[in-house]
């Protein structure tokens, strides 16, 4: 009897320990360790095999182990190679695109993708196998997996505007992105205080648009102003090296130009694109010494939403963003482009004579109407270039531009009313992926405030309950957004992505009926030792 217990015992902890040492997150869709334990070892002499389509795959891998464990593996062209690790690509009977399989056995590891991309997912599970210290020998546990996607949209954004963030730091996200196999990144590039590409058309838009006098200090409205000249932009070249890193990672990058609100930047660049050319930009609480003295108008100093945006009404407005857009779509080779769409006042609309004009000249009922117009006229125009707009949920007031895609930020009503219109949806609903929000009740920092924990980010379900039977294939995936108000150095906003990053991957990648919290948090053991590892900051809860 005692016999039979302990047996059942040891069993149950034998799985806990194996289960330990399998986390890999996100969870697979079939993970089978093999019974009997075993694992195979990744050592200097450990060739890889893989066609010249999956060169991709080749350099991430081999990167990742110079970096984090100081050798690379030899390629060989040897298909019967037993110290290797076999990467292939073709068709997989019975695996959904963009599947995988992985075996690690005694005769070496084999990843066998659906496509190339599906081999470098394959790749990262294989990461996730490896030890999260550094080492030479590296053992992989004996295991087979079985895996492919939920959500064809599996997305983070960042905020370059509010505070800029240099090529090497964005470069690491997108790297943070690829080991999550996540497939979009979103960037803010403009935005009131501060533009941050490159326009040959328009110099004024970095030259002037790209810097602001000063910054609030603290929560806002601010406790002063750092009178410190802050900004920063990326060149054109810049950003097609970026663009290039993040497609060798699998990952599209979505720009986004903000219209017709969150336009201050650009509009102290060139104050023709304002209903009102010749009124000054309003001294805020706070503002810095510089801007009080300054004329005209400024870029922002303090966050929130401001009425001077762009005129709907005058047409040099539309030509002035399709000259912007003509360029940011010459070099995003993305199939979607987003236009923002948010927060856009109307006061000044309501009292211009061109903006009025236009109503009228348009017979449109209102204000609403005009900003319909207005993102109509933009989409158009991006519509004829090949590609699709996508916008915040805001997009919807006065009736939605036909082919756009929205992304619902404020909560999932957009998301549904847009599915339910048959219109894609992205969710990056502030009530549970806003990033910049408090991983703590404690008041440790300055954040945006809100509370989302690493628990809140697990529990998201992406698809709507009240989506009507048939609307769900309209859900895209979703995105965690990650405002930068209050997020000024690089370790601050990794201390906000993570660990939640990792939950969220698991929203998007994980078959809903596997997601499994407890689960979750043992195999989050490993990653926090990951997260050392990468020499990244997170936060932990004590
Ligand atoms: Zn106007």
């Amino acid at each position: 009897m005692f016999k039979k217990s302990f047996l059942a015992l040891a069993v149950l902890l034998l799985a806990i320990i194996s289960h330990a040492q399998v986390g890999i997150i996100p969870q697979p869709v079939e993970t089978t360790v093999a019974t009997g334990g075993g694992a195979f070892r990744i050592n200097r002499q450990t060739k890889i095999v893989a066609g010249k389509d999956l060169q991709n795959s080749v350099k991430f891998i081999n990167g990742y182990l110079k970096k984090f464990y100081g050798f690379e593996l030899a390629s060989t062209k040897n298909a019967k190679a037993t110290n290797a690790v076999h990467l292939r690509a073709g068709k997989i009977a019975g695996l959904a695109k963009p599947g995988y399989t992985l075996d690690v056995k005694k005769t070496g590891i084999v990843i066998q993708g659906s496509t190339d991309t599906a081999v470098f997912y394959g790749i990262q599970s294989l990461i996730q196998l490896l030890p999260t210290v550094k080492g030479t020998d590296l053992s992989v546990p004996y295991v087979s997996v079985k895996d492919y996607p939920r959500f064809a949209y599996r997305g983070m954004h960042l905020d370059v505007a509010r505070n800029f963030f240099p090529v090497s730091f964005v470069k690491k996200y997108i790297d943070n992105l690829a080991l999550h196999k996540m497939n979009y990144f979103h960037w803010h590039l403009t935005d009131d205080q501060g533009w941050r590409i490159e326009i040959s058309k328009y110099p004024g838009l970095t030259t002037a648009g790209a810097f602001r006098d000063g910054t609030i200090i603290g929560h806002y409205p601010g406790t002063g102003n750092d009178n410190t000249r802050y900004g920063g932009f990326y060149t054109k070249q810049e950003v097609k090296e970026v663009i290039a890193y993040a497609a060798e990672r699998y990952i599209t990058i979505i720009p986004e130009i903000e219209l017709p609100g969150h336009s201050s930047a650009a509009i102290a660049a060139y104050p023709w694109l304002s209903c009102f050319p010749a009124k000054e930009t309003s001294i805020p609480k706070n503002a810095s010494e510089a801007s009080q003295l300054k004329k005209g108008k400024k870029v922002q100093e303090t966050w929130g939403v401001f009425e001077d945006i762009y005129c709907a009404g005058k047409d040099s407005t539309f030509l002035f963003l399709q000259d912007v857009l003509d360029e940011v779509v010459a070099l995003f080779p993305s199939k979607m482009i987003h236009i923002g769409g948010d927060e856009a006042p109307k006061d000044h609309w309501k009292i211009c004579p061109s903006c009025q004009a236009r109503i009228k000249k348009e017979g449109l009922k209102d204000e609403h109407q005009l900003q319909s117009y207005f993102i109509q006229r933009i989409e158009k125009h991006v519509n004829a270039k090949g590609r699709t707009i996508i916008g915040w949920d805001e997009i919807l007031e006065g009736g939605l531009a036909p082919n756009a895609v929205v992304m619902s930020w404020r909560g999932e009503k957009g998301g549904i009313d847009a599915a339910k219109e048959n219109h894609f949806v992205i969710m990056t609903p502030g009530s549970h992926v806003y990033f910049d929000h408090a991983q703590t009740r404690d008041k440790d920092s300055v954040t945006f405030g809100g509370y989302t924990p690493l628990e809140k980010v697990y529990s998201y379900e992406p698809v709507p309950a009240e989506l009507p039977a048939g609307k769900e294939e309209y859900v895209l995936g979703a995105q965690a957004n990650l405002w930068s108000e209050y997020i000024r150095y690089d370790s601050k906003a990794e201390f906000q992505i993570f660990p939640r990053m990792s939950a969220l991957s698991e929203v998007l990648w994980t078959p809903k009926e596997k997601r499994n919290w407890e689960k979750f948090q043992a195999a989050m053991i490993r990653q926090f030792q990951r997260y050392d590892l990468w020499d990244v900051n997170y936060f932990h809860e004590k």
